[in-house]
This record gives C-alpha cells, structure tokens and sequence, in this order.
C-alpha cells in the first residue's frame, strides 16, 4: 500500500489545506488530487512534497529543482 505523504513535512493530503480545497474543487478526494495533479507526485511510492515545502526547498537551493532528466522534480 503506498503511503501518499509530503515527505518534507509528512502530511498526507487531507491534512494539507490546498489539497483538501482543491479535490473538493474538482470532485476528488485530496489524495487522488495528489496522484493526477500534483507534479512532485512520485507514483513508486506515493511521495510528493507540497507547495509550501517546494517553495522552501527552492528557495534553499536558489532555484527551481530539476528531476536527473532535467525535467519535473518527484520526491524520491
Ligand atoms: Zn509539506
């Protein structure tokens, strides 16, 4: 079973108040959001880092984090 959860601040979805706002906007429960939306959204293992923490750690690292590809970043 994955463990869909900020691994930076190890909420799950519907503990995080943008997730819950925007699944009830678009019909869906805050995890499922997660797991079609959110960018950071690791589908191995079900981590992802919220926005809060993604602003955080992008500010730390003095820019926008990159995946090994170059492309989206997932939390490993
Ligand atoms: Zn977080």
């Amino acid at each position: 079973m994955k463990d869909v959860r900020c691994i930076d601040c190890g909420k799950t979805p519907g503990e995080i108040g943008e997730y819950i706002d925007a699944g009830r906007e678009n019909g869906m429960s805050p995890e499922s959001y997660v797991e079609q939306e959110e960018g950071t959204y690791n589908p191995e293992n079900g981590h992802f880092i919220c926005t809060e923490d993604f602003i955080r750690k992008e500010l730390a690292l003095g820019r926008r984090p990159v995946g090994s590809d170059g492309g989206t970043w997932t939390a490993p």
